[in-house]
């Protein structure tokens, strides 16, 4: 195990380097904080999977990678370091926090920014991997409007698939939600809601066995679990939404979690362990966009500067007492 750094280094080290870990960042280096930020693959996360945005505000259309690319930059510039390493393990020592990477090295600072993201859960189904950005999409309110007169089919019966089946008439001619049971997990004023669209055709008792499609999807192939019927279903766009992971298993201390393992905060964005804060896809709560994770990280790093400089001046005085 090596320690590559003395906490003079970095006041504060961002895990992730997500829209909502370069904001941190962002802010973070230009309150002239010495940042760090730890990603274990490209900086930009769930941009290099999405192909075109056209929601976030001030930027028209614009291509995922490209913006991540801008993000990128534009946190470079005001002297971020951002390195690749794969964060295993999160814990205090004193009044500092130890971030451990998956070759055994510890990074020590003073306050953490942790901006994990997380995966939406995947159907494991053939077609899936090959047309996802191709018809294949994991969020509604990003790419729905690009199946504008299409049939449309949503997989999954919580929250997430009966809201963004009602939010998909908007767009799509027809929209189906195929779900497994016969009953929804969804709340009943969601499902009512989604019902009152007229839009949505309702397919119980079904799995999608295989999405299909040469360079874009065409179809699906469903089964009904009761009957053991085989159809096809011809559908331009399908949009799983059958659970979300979020990347909060990287605590060695309890931190306190939601029924979904989303980290809870605060409106600093403070979560249970004091000096380790969150934003974006792994934080619990209401929306996952790309302008909310932006605008909580900020919150997270004017906090997080709030914090380390606390701890500065209560390590002085502590200091000044034993001289
Ligand atoms: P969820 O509640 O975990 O629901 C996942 C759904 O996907 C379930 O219906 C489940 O079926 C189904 N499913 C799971 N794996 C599957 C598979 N391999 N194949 C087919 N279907 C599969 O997830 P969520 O809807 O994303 O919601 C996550 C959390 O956010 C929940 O706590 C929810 O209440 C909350 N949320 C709230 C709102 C709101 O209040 N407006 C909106 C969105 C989300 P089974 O039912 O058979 O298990």
């Amino acid at each position: 195990m090596t320690d590559s750094n003395d906490s003079s280094k970095y006041e504060i080290i961002v895990v992730g380097a997500g829209p909502a870990g370069l904001a941190a960042a962002l802010y973070a280096s230009r309150s002239r904080v010495p940042t760090l930020v730890l990603e274990r693959g490209i900086p930009g996360g769930q941009l290099w999977n999405t192909e075109d945005i056209d929601d976030y505000l001030g930027f028209g259309l614009v291509k995922g990678p490209e913006l991540a690319q801008k993000m990128q930059e534009h946190v470079e510039k005001f002297g971020t370091e951002i390195e690749t390493a794969n964060v295993t393990g999160i814990f205090s020592e004193g009044d500092e926090k130890i971030v451990e990477t998956d070759d055994g090295t510890q990074y020590r600072a003073l306050a953490v920014i942790v901006t994990a993201g997380g995966d939406p859960r995947k159907l494991g189904v053939p077609g899936e991997e090959e047309l996802a950005g191709k018809g294949v999409s994991y969020c509604a309110v990003c790419d729905g409007a690009f199946f504008d007169g299409e049939k449309i089919a949503v997989v999954g019966g919580g929250d997430s698939a009966v809201e963004e089946s009602a939010f998909l008439t908007r767009y799509g001619t027809k929209v189906s939600i195929i779900h497994r049971r016969d009953e929804f997990r969804a709340q009943p004023i969601l499902v009512e809601q989604m019902e009152a669209t007229g839009k949505v055709e309702i397919v119980l008792d079904t799995v999608v066995e295989e999405i299909v499609g040469n360079d874009r999807v065409s179809g699906l192939k469903l089964k009904n679990v009761k009957t053991g019927e085989k159809s096809e279903l011809e559908v331009g766009a399908v949009f799983p939404y059958v659970g979300f992971i979020p990347h909060s298993d990287i605590f060695k201390e309890e931190i306190e979690q939601d029924d979904g393992n989303y980290i809870v905060s605060d409106e600093k964005m403070a979560t249970s362990i004091p000096g380790v804060f969150v934003a974006g896809d792994v934080r619990s709560q209401y929306a996952r966009q790309i302008s909310n994770a932006v605008g909580d990280a900020t919150v997270a790093a004017l906090a997080a500067n709030a914090y380390v400089n606390d701890v500065k001046l209560k390590r002085s005085k502590a200091a000044g007492a034993t001289e």
